[in-house]
């Protein structure tokens, strides 16, 4: 399989030997994220390179069985000096809770990978492919430009990103490409039964009974074009959360066009939105000072949650109804 193309300087960091990282992770890191960036940590350390991962979050229990997860740690500050930093599926360096300053202090070079379209170009160097379904493939390719030996644990980071950025190969992100990927990684020893189980089939003994609860919330319009949950802080616990895609129940709807999940903590609502091709659900998150992807998006807006859920659901609804009009 041929790779895409990589732009000449965004290899050219990582041509040298033996230089100094900094995988640097954006808030609530997911698998794509966490994937791309412990994928090229150990490529380089293969390559004798010192790494080092972090962020302002802590990685999720779901995803502890990532090879090298154990080397993510929380950052308070950026101790330097590195040759580079690299931010991977980040479009927005605020989205580091002001780790890049130090980051840019500390690194000679910032790169930034990533397949959001609206991502802001901050780095020195910079390269963005909207049409990959997941940075993991976007690394992938990088990797295979530099011709890195891919082992079995940069195999599982890169198949797990671009297994959940594509959900499990259903999404509309979908390409022959991503096949072709997923092939080349699981020749290259990722396991998917491994990380399948890993992702679907370790859940805890009470969790079907907090799934339960939360999906007792399910609401579906009259209309049947807007499904929604909203999760008041303390219903279910939060790593519970963390390891659903609890979205992906209003939006298995068959009617619905947009779906919608709020969380409530400490304060402040983390609202995950869904389309399904028809309305771009990136535009209603950029509303609230979101962003994402035309199918799947968010935003962080101020509790409380009945006046978030209003806010944000009038949104979509007056999304969904711009969408039908213009569709007559
Ligand atoms: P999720 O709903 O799974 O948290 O996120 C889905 C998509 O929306 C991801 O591509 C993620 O980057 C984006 N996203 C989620 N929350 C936010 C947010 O608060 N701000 C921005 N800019 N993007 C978000
Ligand atoms: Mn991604």
């Amino acid at each position: 399989m041929t790779s895409s193309a990589v732009p000449g300087d965004v290899l050219a960091p990582f041509r040298r030997d033996a230089g100094r990282a900094l995988m640097l992770g954006h808030v609530h890191p997911d698998a794509d994220v966490l994937g791309t960036l412990l994928a090229l940590g150990l490529a380089l350390e293969g390559r004798s390179w010192s790494v080092t991962y972090g962020g302002p979050h802590p990685a999720p229990e779901i995803l502890h069985f990532l090879p090298g997860i154990e080397r993510y740690t929380v950052l308070e500050k950026i101790d330097g000096p590195f040759d580079v930093a690299v931010l991977t599926d980040c479009p927005n360096p605020d989205r580091t809770e002001g780790l890049i300053d130090g980051a840019r202090k500390a690194a000679a070079t910032i790169v930034n990978v990533d397949h959001h379209p609206d991502n802001r170009r901050y780095g020195d160097v910079t390269w963005i492919d909207p049409s990959a379904a997941a940075t993991g493939e976007m690394v992938y390719d990088l990797l295979r430009a530099l011709g890195v030996p891919l082992t079995p644990a940069i195999a599982t980071n890169l198949f797990t990103a671009v297994h959940t950025d594509t959900g499990s190969f259903r999404y509309s992100n979908v390409t022959p490409r991503t096949f072709a990927i997923a092939g080349e990684l699981v020749a290259a020893g990722a396991d998917p039964a491994f990380v399948s189980g890993h992702l679907y089939e370790r859940r805890g003994p009470d969790s079907l009974r907090w799934l339960g609860e939360a999906l007792a919330r399910v609401q579906v319009s009259d209309d049947g074009r807007l499904a929604w949950l909203a999760l008041p802080a303390g219903l279910v616990p939060e790593t519970f959360v963390e390891g659903e895609e609890l979205v992906n129940y209003p939006r298995s709807v068959g009617s619905v066009r947009v779906a919608c999940l709020f969380r409530e903590r400490d304060g402040r609502v983390k609202v995950s939105l869904r389309g399904k091709g028809d309305v771009d659900v990136n535009r209603i998150a950029a509303r609230f000072g979101g962003g994402g992807h035309a199918n799947a998006a968010g935003c962080t807006v101020p509790g409380p949650l009945d006046r978030a859920t209003r806010d944000v659901l009038g949104a979509a609804r007056a999304a969904i109804d711009a969408t039908a009009t213009a569709g007559r």
